[in-house]
């Protein structure tokens, strides 16, 4: 079905209007995910958050959106500009500095993507799509699907193996090679690095499959030995019914063959979107780009309304979507300006030992410091991803500004609110139609947030009717279903037993200190946990502190069998 969505295509440098392969409502999307070695910084995020609105856009439009968003634990490079990156593998790098392995970096650093991906409202993360496994592959665990591509394309002739057991793109072999990023094939070749290996075809030709003895990650394609999960060497011989050529070493594979392998895994082939920041474009999405054609030969129909219509095009996903980069104060983010900022950076500068950061904020009217997650999140997302965007605190303030007029809007009506007459907001709709038009034109954020505030000026001129607060209430909800910043409802925290006791160990005289009192939800938790151990031991006094402590911020409490229920 042809809808009015229209996103700028990489591919063919168009506004094209998006149509799912599918036909129907259905729409797959891949979107290039995190190394995890370090925290992601802010950046990263700018791109995460353009693809969740991208999907949260179709879904208001109707669509049902499969999003698949991978974990790269194995195999990106440190110099990861060349096709052929170079370098030592970022997370082996980081498991020496720190004197442990890769896979435990990874676990960590992916717990806390996770957990930032949730504060910041990732919908991929959301309850009902965080534990499904196929959403969030790793690389690690869709070793067999690249080595049987890798297979299939050494098969199909896009491939080579050197006497090394290391296996090459062949970019010869591939005309298109350059068509995604507009780069010209011949100007690449004086790009590429003089040849360590000699036995490369052409110097552009990028490794698929990598050997290197000293590589604290190894698989084996011949042997289960060393798999750190021998149900998927299994899955490999199945995968690869007629073997793994045998010239093939123990190793691990290229950051590119990574995305083409997990995307074709659990999303199948075509399929409708790719995303990922301007970086990824080249080399990484040529590569992926190259090798999943290599493999399968999927094309895709050009747009109805591109200028190659009724043709097909030479790639897997048929809209391929890049958002740009941020700048810190108009300059590239630099750790040593200041101006390097990792989510929990912002969100608790305090917690991140950057007394400066806090202190800046704090001057900006932050309390502690402290920026909420909604306004960190607003302040990503209200440009157009397509444009370089330039991240600055007095940005987050202004953020918070439009935030605190959004939410005070809809405190004021939930309070009024009630099923009726939807009266004089008939009116107002116009501006709601012309928020959701502004992001089907390619997300222009800021055409759609300017029709949302003339909505918001609209109704705080109107003394409403409780259904005309009704009505009023559900068009924000419509809005904030793509910009996922409002708080809904007072949300109510289950605090349980066995948490309580492992939190009761805390300090506690500091948060009884502080004037004027003011706690965030881990802070609540202490205090709750504290307040338990008061009852317990009989300590009535601290009891009693604590209990009034918690009424004069403003914070109910409900015992329950196991713990305590507690809100706002
Ligand atoms: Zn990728």
């Amino acid at each position: 079905m042809l809808s009015d969505v229209r996103i700028k295509n990489t591919l063919s440098n168009e506004l094209e209007s998006f149509e799912p392969l599918s036909g129907g409502k259905s729409v797959t999307m891949y979107s290039c995910g995190p190394t995890v070695y370090s925290f992601a910084h802010i950046g990263n995020f700018r791109s995460f958050l353009f693809a969740d609105v991208l999907r949260r856009t179709l879904e208001l439009e109707g669509f049902t959106v499969r999003q698949v968003m991978n974990i790269t634990d194995v195999g990106h490079m440190t110099e990861d500009h060349l096709a052929d990156a170079e370098g030592e593998d970022k997370l082996a790098k980081i498991a020496r500095e720190l004197g442990t392995d890769p896979f435990a970096v990874a676990a960590h650093f992916e717990r806390i993507f996770v957990e930032d991906a949730q504060t910041l409202g990732l919908r991929i993360y959301d309850e009902a799509d965080a534990d499904v496994p196929e959403l969030h592959p790793q690389a690690t665990r869709y070793i067999p699907e690249m080595l049987a591509m890798v297979q299939r394309l050494i098969e199909n002739g896009y491939a080579y193996c050197d006497s090394g057991g290391q296996v090459y793109f062949e970019i010869s072999r591939f005309a298109q090679y350059g068509e995604l990023s507009g780069k010209n094939i011949d100007e690449l070749e004086e790009g590429a690095r003089v040849e360590v290996r000699s036995e490369k075809r052409d110097p552009r030709d990028f490794a698929l499959w990598k050997v290197d003895s000293k590589h604290l990650m190894q698989w084996d394609p011949h042997s289960v030995k060393g798999w750190p999960h021998p149900s998927d060497f299994e899955r490999l011989q199945k995968l690869a019914p007629n073997g793994i050529d045998a010239r093939i070493g123990i190793g691990f594979p290229g950051w590119h063959i990574e995305c083409s392998a997990m995307s074709a895994a659990s999303l199948g082939e075509p399929i409708d979107i790719h995303t990922g920041g301007e970086d990824n474009i080249f080399p990484h999405h040529e590569c992926e780009l190259a090798q999943s054609f290599g493999a399968s030969g999927a094309t895709v129909p050009a747009p109805a309304n591109a200028s190659d219509a009724g043709t097909e095009r030479t790639s897997f996903a048929r809209f391929w979507v890049h958002g740009r980069h941020l700048l810190v104060d108009g300059r590239k983010m630099s750790k040593r300006d200041g101006t390097f900022f990792t989510v929990r950076d912002i969100l608790d500068p305090m917690a991140q030992e950057r007394p400066q950061l806090a202190a800046k904020l704090e001057a900006l009217g932050f309390a502690g410091g402290k920026v909420p997650a909604a306004v960190l999140r607003y302040s990503l997302i209200c440009n157009q991803y397509g444009q370089q965007m330039n991240f600055t605190l007095d940005g987050l303030a202004a953020a918070r500004t439009n935030l605190e007029r959004l939410q005070s809007l809809a405190d004021r009506l939930r309070e009024l609110a009630a099923p009726g007459d939807e009266g004089r907001l008939v009116g107002l709709r116009e501006h709601i139609d012309g928020f959701r038009a502004g992001l089907r034109d390619n997300l222009n954020m800021p055409r759609a947030l300017a029709e949302l505030f003339a909505f918001v000026g609209g109704v705080n001129q109107l003394e409403l009717t409780p259904g005309e607060a009704h009505a009023a209430l559900e068009h924000l909800f419509a809005v904030d279903s793509v910009l996922g910043v409002l708080a809904h409802e007072t949300r109510s925290h289950h605090l349980s037993e066995t948490a309580m006791r492992e939190l009761e160990g805390g300090d506690i005289d500091t948060l009884l200190a502080r004037k004027p009192p003011s706690f965030d939800d881990g802070e609540i938790s202490s205090l709750l946990s504290h307040r338990a151990r008061a009852r317990r031991e009989k300590d009535w006094a601290l009891a009693d502190v604590i209990r009034d402590l918690l009424s004069e911020v403003g914070v109910s409490t409900e015992d329950t069998s196991d713990g305590v229920r507690w809100k706002r």
